[in-house]
């Protein structure tokens, strides 16, 4: 569980620190705002991919499925700032696949706590794996992170890609140019 009071002088701290008036009037609701806010942002923490994965439907065709963009916001855990785009989620099923809303929400369940984006693509396709097990999983992500365009080496609009493959996918380049036909389709 999020320690709400903890971040609120956390946050007080981190004003204090950049040499801000904690009692200006802007400021003086904002550690209760941000102590809100990160139970939300981080709310994926309390959550199991499980619950959304193990709701499945029988099919007799198992031919790859594509959910592609699927919109996320989440935190970088090396700088704490956001990195958001899309993640594109396709499997082959193994007799039985999962509500399309529920690739989403797994998404979700991985993007809503501090993250790396390698680090989440490749928990989703595990996820993917574990309680919904088809034949094969591929997840790639792509993303903008503010901790490189808005400072640092600050190139805005450039997208870090990832990618993580499981089972049928590995090292399958016929399946994995299809993935990305169909992306583009
Ligand atoms: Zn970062």
């Amino acid at each position: 569980m999020v320690n709400q009071e903890k971040i609120k002088e956390a946050v007080k701290l981190l004003l204090e620190g950049i040499g801000e008036d904690l009692n200006r009037e802007g400021l003086v609701e904002t550690p209760d705002r941000i102590a809100r806010m990160y139970e939300e942002i981080c709310g994926g923490m309390e959550e199991s991919a499980k619950e959304h994965l193990s709701k499945t439907f029988t099919v007799d065709n198992d031919e790859m499925v594509l959910e592609k963009d699927i919109v996320f916001y989440s935190m970088c855990e090396h700088h704490l700032m956001p990195f958001y785009g899309k993640a594109h989620i396709a499997y082959i099923p193994d007799g039985k696949v999962v509500g399309l809303s529920k690739l989403a929400r797994t998404v979700e369940v991985f993007a809503k706590r501090l993250q790396i984006q390698e680090q989440m693509t490749g928990q989703i396709a595990d996820a993917m794996m574990e309680h919904l097990a088809p034949r094969g999983v591929m997840v790639v992500v792509e993303a903008e992170h503010l901790c490189m365009t808005m400072r640092g080496i600050k190139k805005p609009g450039s997208k870090t890609v990832s990618i993580a493959t499981r089972g049928m996918f590995e090292g399958n380049d016929e399946l994995q140019n299809r993935f990305f036909q169909m992306l583009n389709m």
